[in-house]
Order: C-alpha cells, then structure tokens, then sequence
C-alpha cells in the first residue's frame, strides 16, 4: 500500500491524501489550498492522479482545507462515493454553497475563475454517504474505515482505516482541550501508520480554565473604549463555540457588558439547524443545558444579520458593538468589510482566535502589520489587536503529544502534516523524544510512501 501527500505538506491547507492498496485508490479528504487570496492559484491546477481512477473518497471534517476542492474533484470525473459523518455531510454542502457565493463575488471584482459550479456542488452533495461514529465500514473491497470523534468541530473525526493487514489513522484535525458543545477526542486506537496533524506542533495554548476569563476581559475592555469589536471566526470552527461562551457569560453569569452583538456570517447562521439537529453528538454540557430549557446558540444581546444589506448597516452603527463574522482568516468575506471600516478606529478591537495562515490579512494583523491593503487601499492599523490561543479549536503540541502516547505502542511512522515547516519540524522533533521506536516523518509535496 502507498500513501502520496497531495496536499497540507509542510503547510496548513489543501489536506488531500491518496491511499493507494492493491486494490484501490482512495482519497482522504480533498481540501482547497488557503493563502492570501480566498481560491489559491493551485486549486486550479489538475489534481496529482486521474480523479475518475479514485473508487472512494472519505472525509474527517467539514472544514474548507479539507472538503474545498470535493466539487472539482466531481467536475473531473471523480464518481464513487463520499463517506463522512452525517452532520459533516451537512455542514460540507452549506460549506461549498458558500464558497460558490465568495469565489462569484471574486469574479465579479478581479475576474478570478470559479473552481465549480453549482451542478457541481450539487453531484457532490449527491455522492455523500452519511456514516455514524464508531461504525467500520468498508468503502471499497479490501478498504474498511472508521470515524472516531475527534472534538475538533461538529462531525469531526479521525479515520482509522483497514487495508492488507494493516492500520492507517488519518487525524484530520485534532480538537482543543474541553472544546464545548463536541465531545473530548478518542483515544488513539492501536496503529502501525499516522498521518498527524501539527497546526499547532510548536506551541502551547493558555489554559483552558483561563479561555472564558481572557474573552471576557477583552470584550469588557472592547466595550469601555466604545468602538467595534471585530471577531473573524471560522462559521463552523468558532462561531457556535462562542457564541456558547457568550451564552455563559450571559444568560449563567450575568457578566457580559451589555452591547449587540451580531452574528454576521450567512454560513454560521445556516450551520445552527445542524447543530441543533443532532444533540447526540454532544458533550455532556452541552446536553444539561439542553435539557435545561437553555438553546446554548442564543442570548438576548445576539442578532443575526443574514443580508448583505444588514451587515452593510453595521458600518455607520455608532457605539460600542461586537461583531462575528467569515472568514476566519479574513482572506475574504464580511470580515473585510468590517476590517476596512474599523482597523484605523483607535475605539475598536480586532480578537483572533483562530489560526491564521502564512499570506493571509489575519495572520498579517497578527504579526503586528501598521498598514494593511484591502480593497486595494492602504488602511492604516489604529485598533487594538489581541489573539486568544486557547480559543482555537485545534490541539496544541502537549495534547498532541499526550493523544499519540496513548497508542504509540505499535506504531511505526507518523507523518506530521497539515502545520507549516517549522511546526511540524518541531512537532517530529518531540515525537521522537518522547517515542524513541518511531519513526517521524515531515514529508514533502507530493513525496510518496510505501506503508
Ligand atoms: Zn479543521
């Protein structure tokens, strides 16, 4: 069996790997390449192998860098099936539509190409497969999959896969300590081959007790100067967790400063019927206050602005206000909107609390740019910026390394993935020290692997 990286080698977006067995070539996910622009140039190239030759494709989690490039992979040829968990199958759908929307206005403005169509949104929506947690299925002969909560997002996993003897876990991406709302990771079961996350391999987060403090102080601080705090979040990463922390911080606690705050993300607004569909993937909390009455997605201070024209009012809305908008790197989306009306506000706040790739607006802002260029204008940076890494929905190299202790006993390679070089470098490094009888591997760009 050979596994090939055709994507999220030695940086964070684009996961796409092609497992091939002697019977078979499937597809671990097909996610679209992210950087300074929304659809990067690569997305356009042709795929590294004939999509009509892959049987089977499967899926850890709904996220764009894992699911972006699915449609294409259809408009190429691709026509087996889709295996995912149920609500990954909805949110991948409500993901691609509005990806459709950002990559039309793109057209639009710079005459950028489509990667799809909406025919081929549809084909691929077609070619799902809802599977359950926990439940092996054998996608194609020889091929056995399972999906095994990974707390990262709704749906998540990761996928322990059964072929010629032998077991391949593909991590997807591995969720933060205590995320609300999705349930804690499973244990690594027993495996000879991983394919390891390492967004975060070379750093540590704050600690989870400190993350709802750290938010509410800075909104507390936000609200005092009056301004606008602006939260680019990820529809389907952050968003419904925060707005969970919010409905904490105001519904249990009474504490939150009593400003609107607008959930300006036509895609996080779709995505809560989902959430609110399947309670059974739900943590233990989440389901208490369920139980109780409360609709953890909701709090009186919280409006939601579906149109075009709601959220364009936001800019001239004097005082102080919170609003969480897409996309959560702001490589396009309201969110820049928002940052070109408000950066150069000295009043407002800009909160990051996701990550940011290398070339995007947000991971500029981050590293402390002064002037920024949006909409091919110079905007000076006046705002307060703050990052909260706790907030993330990734885990960091601690609870990494601590997942994988927990099956290294037979493991004989692990290939760090799905980080940029120095993280998953880093992450290799740590491994190593701690599981001496493991190979780590950061591999290359469509560098290939006999398993
Ligand atoms: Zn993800």
């Amino acid at each position: 069996m050979q596994i090939k990286f055709c994507g999220a080698a030695r940086e964070v977006t684009g996961s796409c790997h092609l497992l091939t067995t002697r019977q078979a070539k499937i597809l671990v996910d097909g996610g679209m390449f992210q950087g300074s622009n929304f659809s990067e140039g690569k997305n356009h190239d042709d795929f590294p192998f004939d999509p009509k030759e892959i049987k089977a494709v499967v899926v850890t989690h709904a996220h764009l860098d894992h699911v972006g490039r699915l449609p294409k992979l259809v408009r190429q040829g691709f026509s087996g099936r889709i295996y995912l968990t149920k609500a990954t199958a909805e949110l991948a759908v409500l993901i691609w539509q509005d990806a459709f929307q950002i990559m039309k206005e793109n057209q639009e403005k710079y005459a950028t190409p489509l990667l799809y169509s909406e025919s081929d949104i549809a084909a691929a929506a077609a070619a799902c497969v809802g599977v359950d947690y926990e439940q092996s299925k054998e996608v194609c002969p020889g091929i056995e999959v399972c999906w095994h909560d990974a707390g990262h997002i709704f749906g998540s996993a990761f996928l322990e896969i059964q072929a010629e003897g032998k077991t391949v876990i593909f991590s997807g991406d591995i969720g933060n300590e205590n995320v609300p709302i999705v349930r804690d990771t499973v244990q690594l079961p027993p495996s000879d081959y991983l394919v390891l996350e390492s967004t975060y391999g070379d750093r540590l987060h704050e600690s989870v007790d400190q993350r709802q403090k750290i938010l509410l102080d800075l909104i507390v601080e936000g609200a005092k100067k009056g301004g606008t705090i602006m939260m680019p979040a990820f529809s389907l990463e952050r968003t419904q967790e925060i707005l969970y922390e919010l409905n904490f911080l105001s519904e249990h606690q009474n504490k939150l400063p009593p400003i609107p705050i607008y959930l300006d993300s036509p895609l996080a607004i779709s995505a809560l019927p989902v959430y609110r569909r399947y309670q059974e993937y739900y943590d233990e909390g989440a389901r208490e206050l369920v139980l109780s009455g409360d609709d953890f997605l909701d709090f009186p201070q919280l409006k939601v602005t579906r149109t075009r024209e709601e959220s364009k009012k936001l800019n001239n809305q004097p005082g102080a206000k919170m609003i969480i908008a897409g996309a959560g790197m702001m490589n396009g989306g309201r969110i820049v909107h928002h940052a070109f009306h408000h950066l150069s506000d000295p009043a407002s706040t800009l909160l990051i609390v996701g990550y940011q790739a290398e070339g995007t607006l947000g991971r500029r802002l981050y590293e402390g740019a002064k002037t920024v260029k949006i909409f091919n204008e110079e905007v000076l940076v006046h705002c307060t910026v703050k990052a909260i890494g706790a907030l993330s929905a990734h885990a960091d190299q601690a609870k990494l390394l601590a997942w994988v202790g927990k099956g290294a006993g037979r493991l004989k390679q692990i290939f760090c993935v799905h980080g940029e070089a120095h993280a998953a470098t880093e992450l290799a490094h740590r491994l190593r020290d701690h599981y001496p009888s493991v190979e780590a591997l950061v591999p290359e760009y469509l560098e290939e692997f006999e398993l």
